[in-house]
């Protein structure tokens, strides 16, 4: 999911100890954590991608959307829907990282670049192949043309997009 919302009021940075403290735990933005345990970010051109677990009130939830990635600041967060998220089947769960950061990465609002720009990451995560795509497929459902088009896209490219963080 993508769109753009509006930037939210920038809060004035007082005393100046409190926004130095904001600006650390901006750093330790929590990274996404894949089935296995493991962990990663999503950079797009240099920068950190934020991750941001979505407030019950929050459009993401109340449309019951896995996540959105929105244009924020000069760049690009990813609003989670934490139960959503949880859900997924694992390999799908895991995907839909790649989905999103492919969102910031490229950057696209168009689901079928992003689906087909993550998978490539995903590929060159080495965290894809033969029977994570099989799961994929299955989530998505028999001659789903989405997933289809998606593997088409992917298996095209020339060249393979960089893996995040
Ligand atoms: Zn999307």
């Amino acid at each position: 999911m993508f769109f753009a919302v509006t930037t939210p009021r920038r809060r004035r940075c007082s005393p100046l100890l409190l926004c130095a403290a904001a600006l650390i735990a901006m750093r330790d933005a929590p990274a996404f954590t894949f089935t296995d345990g493991t962990t990663t970010r999503c950079t797009a051109r240099g920068g950190a991608v934020a991750e941001i677990a979505a407030p019950a009130d929050h459009p993401v939830v109340v449309r019951g959307r896995i996540a959105i990635t929105e244009p924020a600041g000069s760049g690009y967060r990813i609003i989670w829907n934490e139960a959503q998220l949880k859900t997924l089947p694992p390999e799908m769960h895991d995907f839909i990282f790649f989905h999103e950061c492919a969102h910031a990465l490229v950057p696209t609002p168009d689901e079928l670049t992003a689906n087909c720009v993550g998978l490539q990451i995903m590929r060159a995560a080495g965290r894809a192949g033969f029977a994570v795509e099989a799961k994929l497929a299955a989530f998505y459902g028999p001659g789903n043309e989405y997933w289809r088009r998606t593997v088409e896209c992917a298996n095209a490219a020339k060249e393979r997009a960089k893996p995040p963080g």
